[in-house]
Parts: C-alpha cells; structure tokens; sequence
C-alpha cells in the first residue's frame, strides 16, 4: 500500500486529511472501524482539519461530531487553523509589493486566477505542518479522493510521495461515500441535498445555482455575504455584486411566479433596466 520510500531511522506515522466533506469522512470512518479491528493493517496516529473559518455552521458541528470520535478513539486530532481570518485578509492585510491596479490594503474577493484564501488559509498552513512531521517521520497521508475522481488524482498535489488513496483502492464512488456517511446518522444538516460541494459558504467562486440556493435556504449567510460585498473593492461576481444578484433572484422570482421565462433576451432586458433604476436610486440616497 506503500508509495513512498521510507526511511529506517524514522517511524512511520500515518495522518488522516479530514476535510469535513462527505469523501474524508466516508474514508476517516471506515479507515478508523478497520483500524480498531486491525491497528497495523490500518494504522492510523493523528487526523488533521484545517478550519478556513467560513464553513457553513452544520459543518461546524459535523467536525465537532468528528473531533469527538477520533479522540475517544485515542487517535489525535488537530485543528490548523491560521491566527489570522478570511475578513482580516479580504480587508485589512496590506500587501507588501505595490500593483497600480488594485489597492493596497486587501485582497478583495478571490476570483478563479487568485485564490489567496486556498493559499493563506489552507495549504500554506497544511504544508508547514506536515513538512514538520516529516523531520521526525515517514509520513503516510491519507487522502479522500473518490474512485470517480480521477481527474483530481491527476493533480500534482494529489500524488506527492507518501499520499495514500484507500477510495481509489476499494473503489468507492462519492455516491457510495455519502451514502456511508447518510447510513450512520452524518447528514450535514442537509448540506448534501442542497449543494454537490460543501465549500465556504462565502465563496464568490460557486455558481449562480448555488447562490440561489443559499439566498433561498441561509438568509442570514445570505446578509452578511452583502455586507462584505458592500465593503470590498472588488466586486463579488465579475458581473454581479451581491446587491445586484439579490435584484436578479428576485425577479426571476416575480417571472416564475408569472409563469415567465428567466433566459429570454426579454428577462436580461429586464433585468439591466432594473439594475440601472437600482443603481440611480441608491445614488440618489447618498
Ligand atoms: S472555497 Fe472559495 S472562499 Fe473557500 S478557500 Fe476555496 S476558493 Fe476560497
């Protein structure tokens, strides 16, 4: 099972990555029943998480469910989490090199090209950390990649030494992996049923679907999503700030209501009149 070339002055260790999603947790429980029942077929020292801060609150919860088990279960687990927050980056941090074209204190929304908070709040930390093990240990880490994932375990990040893919092994889907974690109790509040992907609930990086759904399903995430938009010097969407998306939700809204279509030239006609009438309002109130 092996895929990396061990030193013998060190001891293995073997570190779980849990993301809170339905793949690591599927693999994180599986791999801990198989573990209690045969510690050195499936060894298994410490599971990590690293907390972005911007989770939905049912995520929250379900990485609370799961600190509980792995540490009853005597397996350690810890939380990397940077000191600083995603709104002390978007806002506050002060860039160190100068660029005409954006401001210089925060980053504004990530966009495709730049995703700071990957970088700042998540990998960067995880790296360190695991570099740090791996001065005492032969490291084995294992990942939850799906067996219908491939193209995933084609990224370079997803195949360095020491990386352990147990989904890809026994051939589990990601619909089996819900499905596990469905059969005992784990339903993420719904999260599942709403989104294909549970991600930070703040992402401008989700499409216009899923926006709708967390318009429609966490108004007040919804609120506060508005308020950072409102604050930030970049807009949320490239077309739309989060105001703008409100305007258009809402009248896809009255259309469906009316039995209208929401993809006719006539609705986008629409649509950019009343997004100029709201822009000339607000303009007339400041
Ligand atoms: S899910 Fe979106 S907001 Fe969260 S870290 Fe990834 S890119 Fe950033």
């Amino acid at each position: 099972m092996k895929n990396t070339s061990s030193t013998p002055e060190k001891q293995d260790y073997w570190v779980l990555s849990a993301s809170g999603g339905k793949d690591s947790t599927a693999l994180g429980l599986e791999w801990l029943r198989r573990h209690e029942q045969d510690p050195a077929g499936y060894p298994l020292d410490e599971v990590i998480y690293c907390d972005i801060g911007m989770e939905f609150p049912a995520m929250v919860e379900h990485i609370d469910r799961l600190e509980q088990i792995f540490t009853e279960a005597g397996i350690r687990f810890t939380r990397i989490k940077n000191p600083n927050s995603f709104e002390y980056y978007m806002f506050d941090y002060r860039k160190q090199r100068d660029n005409p074209n954006v401001p210089q204190i925060g980053h504004g929304w990530p966009t495709f090209r730049i995703r700071w908070c990957t970088s700042y709040l998540k990998t960067d930390l995880v790296s360190k950390y695991m570099n740090q093990l791996r001065l005492k240990y032969n490291v084995f880490q294992l990942i939850g990649l799906a067996a219908d994932e491939g193209e995933r375990i084609e990224r370079r990040n997803n195949q360095e030494d020491g990386h352990i893919h147990p989904l890809m092994d026994w051939g589990w889907t990601e619909a089996d992996c819900l499905k596990y974690c469905y059969d005992r109790g784990f339903d993420w509040g719904g999260l599942y049923e709403m989104f294909h992907r549970v991600s930070c609930w703040c992402c401008p990086l989700k499409s216009l679907e899923e926006l709708r759904v967390l318009r429609k399903n966490f108004p007040d995430l919804w609120a506060r999503l508005a308020e950072m938009d409102r604050r930030a010097w970049n807009s949320f969407k490239p077309r739309y700030s989060v105001d703008d998306l409100e305007v258009r939700f809402a009248f896809e809204e009255e259309r469906i209501a009316l039995g209208l279509s929401i993809k006719s030239r006539e609705f986008f006609r629409l649509l950019s009149e009343r997004l100029e009438r709201e822009k000339r309002e607000k303009g007339g109130d400041e």
